[in-house]
């Protein structure tokens, strides 16, 4: 089944081209960026909303499908011709696949036939200003569905509102200047391909770009390092695929407790590197609570039981005044983050005001 985007467009003819091909992302710059809450949410809300077993917001460049966002499925990157998104970006329309195997153009795709083996599949194509399009939103389910007429308006509301949030002026938010300086091949490199945030090297680096701009601004910059407590009993208990879907939940549930322009890093097994701009004692306290909550009450589900864990964070502020280096901060955070570890876990402590 497949409908009509908005007749009137003028993306109608030039869609419908299957010659079509894909613009770069020169304007967006949105590959290879970091895991936004802001498209979290809408891959939540479309895989509640439809029902499915995964949800996502894609970006494409070249011959690639990046997955911006997707929930419930770990995959990072495709190329798009074993995509189910390259039928419907040939079409330039959106598509509701209701029983992969019973449509021809579906039914040999590698992601049908073995891996995930989907049967049910819905795509938006993403435009940009010029309507070229420039991702997809896409739901996947390993069930086939009965025809529904709401899933395709419920399609069309998800795919609207992911291209709203890709065309945002702010996107990127006050990371932009960062990471756009980056350049995307670069950005590759510095994400953590299991929780789609920053890697250690990617925390690191953006650490010294913020530092050295705090010399001029005086702005004062938090560090937090953030373990999980006890998390090789989780690996332990349920195994290393759970502890793996655990860390990325998370990293998922850190970002969502700070603000866009904070950095989220993972650097290394369970440790989380946070680095707050703009940042004075009570914030820090305010925020590692607000992780704290948000990571207890987000459920680790496994086959047996629903688990959950606590975070030890330590917390060191920049100063001002002197000059500091990222290795000094990092290191004033260890220490307030040992002290938390000696002192019974599951909560926070500020270098040097709480080590006594
Ligand atoms: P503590 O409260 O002292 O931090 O106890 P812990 O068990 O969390 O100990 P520690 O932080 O030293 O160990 C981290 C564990 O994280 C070790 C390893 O089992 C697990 N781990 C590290 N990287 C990965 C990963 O990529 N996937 C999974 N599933 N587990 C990982
Ligand atoms: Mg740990």
């Amino acid at each position: 089944m497949a409908a009509h985007d908005d007749p009137t467009s003028l993306s109608e003819s030039l869609a419908s081209k299957a010659t079509m091909r894909i613009a770069g992302l020169h304007k967006f710059d949105g590959f290879y960026t970091p895991l936004e809450e802001r498209f979290e949410r809408i891959s939540r809300l479309g895989k509640r909303a439809m029902g499915v077993r995964a949800a996502g917001v894609t970006l494409i460049a070249d011959d690639k499908l990046w997955f911006k966002s997707i929930i419930g499925w770990p995959v990072s990157e495709l190329p798009l011709k074993d995509s189910l998104e390259q039928v419907m970006i040939d079409s330039g329309e959106p598509i509701v696949v209701l029983d992969t195997l019973k449509d021809a153009r579906f039914a040999n795709s590698l992601l049908v036939t073995s891996g995930p083996r989907f049967r049910f599949y819905a795509g938006y194509p993403i435009r940009d200003a010029t309507r070229k399009i420039i991702g997809t939103f896409c739901a996947f389910d390993t069930e086939p569905k009965a025809a529904d007429e709401t899933l395709f308006e419920t399609l069309s509301d998800l795919g609207h509102l992911a291209e709203r949030e890709l065309l945002t002026s702010d996107l990127w938010d006050a990371q932009s200047q960062l990471v756009s300086k980056l350049g995307s091949a670069r950005r590759q490199a510095l994400l953590d391909t299991l929780t789609r945030v920053w890697n250690r090297r990617g925390g690191l680096e953006l650490l010294e770009s913020l530092l050295q701009e705090s010399e001029t601004s005086g702005e004062r910059i938090a560090v937090c390092m953030i373990d999980i407590d006890l998390f090789k009993e989780i690996n332990d208990k349920y195994g290393h695929p759970v502890g793996d879907q655990a860390l990325r939940k998370i990293a998922a549930s850190i970002v969502a407790s700070v603000r866009p322009d904070d950095i989220v890093s993972r650097y290394g097994g369970d440790e989380f590197l946070l680095v707050l701009r703009d940042a004075a004692p009570d914030l820090c306290r305010s925020v590692a609570s607000r992780i704290s909550a948000n990571v207890k009450k987000t459920r680790l589900r496994t086959r047996q039981e629903s688990a959950s864990v606590t975070l030890s964070i330590g917390m060191a502020i920049s100063d001002a005044s002197k000059p500091m280096t990222a290795e000094k901060i990092i290191e004033h955070a260890d220490q307030a983050l040992y002290h938390k570890k000696q002192s019974g876990r599951a909560g926070a402590i500020l270098y040097p005001d709480d080590i006594r």
